[in-house]
């Protein structure tokens, strides 16, 4: 079976596994540190918090802006439902904006109409691997005073502009899913230039948990000069969303292979472009001028309607070839609780809603080979011309 995509898993990972489950420390060992460092270099930023998932990311980083209750952030509904849910958990409101039809990453032009005085924020996507417009987020943001929120779960070893996917933001979350960039199984990271957020993620990660002052409990001292070894202080509503030594570890070992997994996907979304620019009511991703997208998804647009034909034709057609294709997104606003709790209702994103209408995801992944690839490109070819 071919599917979307898939993990990479070299006998180098299955190794270095192994050898943290051998060693002293299983969780908030060594090994979650070393991997934070590996990512802070690779990215280029300042600080990096490794946590359970990247849905986790996501709501730490909410935790790290303020977001609190009632509090809106502005995000699009082209998304997977942990974006938009990272908000509710924090008790804030969430602000859809349609996304631009060119890119599929939030429109910054409709950005402006979603503004008000409780806005604390913007989540951007990077959909597919593909950067958002972050120069313009970023002078939009500064001009509101607005954290800005990068949902990077897609865009591991994406650029724009020359600088990487891990700064664009003031807060950027990674997740290692296997699908992803790089997996840990699960996991997520947030990376920050700003010292104040990394201190808010560190707490949020460990239950709320500080060990640096005894002021509220009477102590004169800090931890150092104190007598009481055991002692600790919760100052906020934090989780336990750590994660442990042996995902860091494969989380390592896989940072070793991420240009090799990176050109590999590009090499492959290039070829898709070559062989697919025939493709009848086909429209080809695309990366704009300045942008290096990470290739997480080969999202092609097929136009239905001017087929003849049906989604969920296409996908029978390819699964009795052994051929399982995906769709992303359901856009949020239309999930039945988005509907239920806030109104939203078909047709308030048009954009989004063309797009999960057309999109389907090409099978891409580090491992798929050029006669898997071919097979997919034959049988398109058949559906769309027969
Ligand atoms: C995968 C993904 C997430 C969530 O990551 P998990 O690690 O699965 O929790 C969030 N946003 C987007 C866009 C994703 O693709």
């Amino acid at each position: 079976m071919i599917t979307y995509s898939k993990q990479t898993i070299s006998s180098s990972d299955i190794q270095a596994v192994a050898k943290a489950l051998r060693s002293d420390w299983l969780t908030t060992g060594p090994m979650v540190q070393k991997f934070e460092n590996v990512v802070t270099s690779y990215v280029g930023a300042r600080y990096a918090v490794a946590v359970a998932n990247g849905t986790a990311a996501l709501h730490a980083a909410c935790f790290a802006a303020g977001i609190g209750k009632d509090d809106e952030v502005i995000t699009t509904p082209y998304t997977f439902i942990a974006t938009a849910n990272s908000v509710l958990y924090q008790g804030g409101l969430v602000k859809f904006a349609d996304i631009s039809p060119d890119t599929l990453t939030i429109d910054a032009s409709k950005i402006k109409t979603k503004i008000t005085p409780k806005t604390k924020a913007i989540i951007a996507i990077d959909f597919s691997g593909l950067p958002a417009d972050w120069d313009r987020l970023k002078t939009f943001a500064k001009s509101h005073k607005l954290t800005l929120i990068s949902d990077a779960a897609h865009s591991l070893g994406a650029s724009y502009h020359g600088r990487k996917v891990g700064t664009l933001a003031d807060l950027s979350c990674f997740s290692f899913h296997p699908v992803k960039t790089i997996t840990t199984g699960e996991g997520g990271m947030i990376t920050t230039n700003n010292k104040r957020f990394y201190e808010r993620l560190l707490v949020f990660r460990n239950h709320g948990i500080t060990r640096k002052s005894m002021e509220s409990t009477g102590s004169k001292q800090g931890i150092k000069g104190d007598k009481r070894p055991w002692f600790f202080e919760m100052k906020e509503l934090g989780l336990n969303y750590r994660l442990t030594d042996i995902q860091c570890a494969l989380g390592l070992s896989q940072m070793r292979h991420i240009n090799a997994f990176l050109k590999k996907r590009r090499e492959l979304a290039y070829r898709y472009h070559k062989l697919l620019e025939q493709l009848p009511h086909a429209t080809l991703p695309r990366e704009p001028q300045g942008y290096r997208s990470s290739w997480h998804l080969y999202p092609l647009r097929l136009d239905f309607k001017q087929l003849g034909k049906t989604k969920s034709q296409l996908f029978a057609f390819m699964a009795r070839h052994g051929i399982k294709l995906q769709v992303h997104y359901i856009p949020v606003h239309l999930h039945p609780y988005y509907r239920e709790h806030f109104g939203f209702k078909p047709g308030d994103f048009p954009i989004a809603e063309e797009a999960y209408d057309q999109e389907v995801s090409l099978p891409l992944y580090p491992t798929l080979t050029y006669s898997q690839q071919d097979k997919v490109i034959k049988l398109l070819k058949q559906f769309t011309t027969q």
